[in-house]
């Protein structure tokens, strides 16, 4: 039951349209209840000519109908018509009164699980394929609304069984028996069946959500897919992934359709047994034709009644899978980089106030076993300017995306202003600290709202000025619409140089008094270099800064540069310090001044 707790909770939020559903169901079983009186009427009254009960000869007198056979019929009509009439307005009012209210638990769902998955950290995006993520967003978020009318369904069919069932016995008591005869027969197909088609319906969705996050990413890597010309293989691999897709569907429709014969056959088995002694009873003159007409009606109603009712148990494992799934997001959290219970928020710093940011012996991996940064102990004091260099691979971005807490480190500690970043609340340490990421992401949108990203309220010349900074105005000012060009997605139809500047010109915005660059110079030449670095010292001063870059005129003005190699610090000092020995920097240095001489010897 415990795995039904959420999705509950967002059921139980549209309780004033569940109730009224309720209210409607109740009018309808006693509608459908009545539904096959009028062709007893008609056969026993109209047809047979048996004499009319008192107070229908009553009713029909104030009416002034005619106790006619003709007269007898049309009632009888009349009747089947109001009925159906008030029955088809009442399933109309139901069905609408369902879409809302499944629709707003799916919303609501699907806004936390959104809301939530934005949150996950890195190392969570890491292990899930955005198409799988879609996937439970868009599809599986469906469970509240396939569970609650699933779990309302028994009520409904109990209301059905109480209303018909007690005129059919009424009618006649041992016929009513044979007609719920059949119920352990259902129920023990549905135990056997529900297991199956819950395993099915699991495996279904995983094929499903393989298939998705296959065809998202070959779309999003469509210039490699093409340059590299796979689109044969991928193809293919579609053709794979949809074929395993399309055989697990199969299998489940084939449990579905044996369940549905299964119960089929033990429905006919039951209404067989009831025509026979039914129709004894007839012979017998025990029953009027009329009656068992309306009995066997009833008997179709109960058997459907009981049958959903006990199909209950079956239709609502399907739908644990996609709750499982829905439930693997939502309930992240402990594992998860979160706020601590007694986190607290990082005061705001005033402009141009920079922050310390200090890595006491960090141990990190991205997984067990592997650490990728080793015992590393460094300090970057309110305003300095500390710059990360070292081989490919060595863990400097590692080392830059521990400061807003992207990941937890395995041991150690990272501190801003002295506090643990795992005491803080996320959200208010990331508020101070503007980043630009070796792969400049950009939205579909205007290229203003893209610079004013970490900043919605900024100003148009705020924003023009955080872009002028970054070298940026020049090339916005050509687009066809200025700032207000909307961007392909991911800024596609931008130069990477261009789309760097963005990223910058968004940090720049962001005005945050610690900056982190990756790389924030690497697509552009060494001119727009020269004066985006002019722009970022004037950006640095009382700003603490990380700078990772492989250029090393990048960072030649850092106070400080920290070389890295393998998870671990081989050097500190200034660039004047480190050229003078002959330690890896200065093998570095030389490589990219073309001094191979010095390399050499060194
Ligand atoms: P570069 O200069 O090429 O950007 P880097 O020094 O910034 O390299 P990192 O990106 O920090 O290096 O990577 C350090 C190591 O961690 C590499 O071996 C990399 O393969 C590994 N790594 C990075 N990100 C992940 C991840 N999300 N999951 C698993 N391993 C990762």
């Amino acid at each position: 039951m415990n795995r039904y707790r959420l999705p509950l909770m967002y059921i139980a939020r549209q309780w004033r349209l569940l109730s009224g559903i309720l209210l409607i169901t109740a009018v309808y079983s006693a509608v459908a209840a009545l539904e096959p009186w009028p062709m007893k009427l008609l056969i026993d009254h109209g047809l047979k000519g048996q004499p009319l009960p008192r107070q229908l000869a009553t009713a029909l007198d104030a009416l002034s109908i005619p106790r006619t056979p003709l007269g007898l019929i049309s009632v009888s009509g009349a009747a089947s018509l109001a009925l159906f009439a008030v029955g088809g307005g009442l399933s109309l009012a139901l069905m609408w009164l369902w879409a809302v209210a499944g629709q707003r638990m799916v919303f609501d769902l699907s806004t936390d699980l959104f809301q939530r998955l934005q949150r996950l950290s890195f190392g969570y995006h890491a292990r899930h394929p955005v198409g799988d993520s879609l996937c439970r967003l868009s599809g599986d978020t469906w469970c509240v609304y396939n569970l609650s009318s699933r779990l309302f369904s028994p009520f409904e069919q109990i209301l059905m069984l109480a209303t018909v069932g007690t005129v059919a016995w009424r009618l006649n008591p041992r016929l009513a028996i044979f007609a719920l005869a059949a119920a352990p027969a259902l129920a023990a197909s549905s135990v056997y069946f529900g297991r199956r088609l819950k395993a099915r319906a699991k495996l279904g969705r995983e094929a499903h959500s393989r298939l998705a996050s296959f065809v998202h990413q070959c779309l999003a890597c469509i210039p490699v897919v093409q340059a590299f010309t796979t689109e044969k293989r991928n193809a293919q691999q579609y053709k794979q992934l949809s074929a395993d897709a399309v055989e697990l569907s199969q299998r489940a429709s084939l449990v579905g359709g044996l369940y549905g014969i299964v119960n089929g056959l033990v429905s006919t088995a039951g209404t067989a047994a009831i025509l026979y002694a039914g129709g004894q009873q007839v012979i017998a003159g025990k029953l009027s034709v009329g009656s068992l007409i309306v009995f066997l009606a009833y008997v179709r109603k109960m058997q459907y009644a009981t049958e959903t009712l006990l199909k209950t148990y079956g239709s609502v494992k399907p739908v644990e899978a996609s709750i499982e799934r829905v439930m693997e997001v939502l309930e992240i959290g402990e594992h998860e980089v979160c706020d601590s219970r007694d986190a607290r928020p990082l005061p705001p710093r005033a402009a141009g106030q920079g922050v310390s940011i200090r890595f006491e012996d960090v141990t990190f991996g991205y997984q067990p076993g592997r650490a990728t940064l080793k015992q590393i102990t460094l300090e970057a004091q309110p305003g300095e300017t500390v710059a990360l260099v070292g081989p490919t691979g060595a863990g400097k971005s590692t080392l830059v995306s521990l400061i807003p807490r992207f990941y937890d480190v395995w041991s150690g500690r990272v501190c801003v202003d002295g506090v643990d970043v795992r005491s803080l609340k996320v959200a208010s340490l990331r508020a101070q600290i503007a980043m630009v990421l070796q792969d400049p992401f950009l939205f579909a949108i205007s290229v203003a709202d893209n610079i004013a990203y970490g900043r919605p309220h900024a100003t148009r010349a705020e924003i023009i000025a955080a872009a002028e900074a970054a070298n940026a105005d020049a090339f916005i000012r050509q687009l066809p619409e200025g700032y207000d060009t909307v961007l392909t997605e991911r800024g596609q139809t931008l130069s990477g140089g261009e789309r760097q500047r963005l990223a910058m010109a968004r940090a720049l915005l962001k005005d945050a008094p610690a900056l982190l660059l990756d790389e924030p110079t690497s697509a552009l030449d060494t001119i727009t270099e020269a004066s985006v670095l002019e722009a970022l010292d004037r950006l640095r001063m009382n700003r603490t800064t990380f700078i990772i870059a492989h250029r090393l005129s990048t960072i030649r003005r850092a106070d400080r540069i920290v070389v890295l190699d393998e998870g671990s610090i081989l050097e500190t000092g200034s660039h004047v310090e480190l050229v003078a020995r002959s330690g890896l920097y200065q093998r570095l240095d030389a490589l990219q001044f073309g001094d191979v001489l010095r390399a050499g010897v060194a």
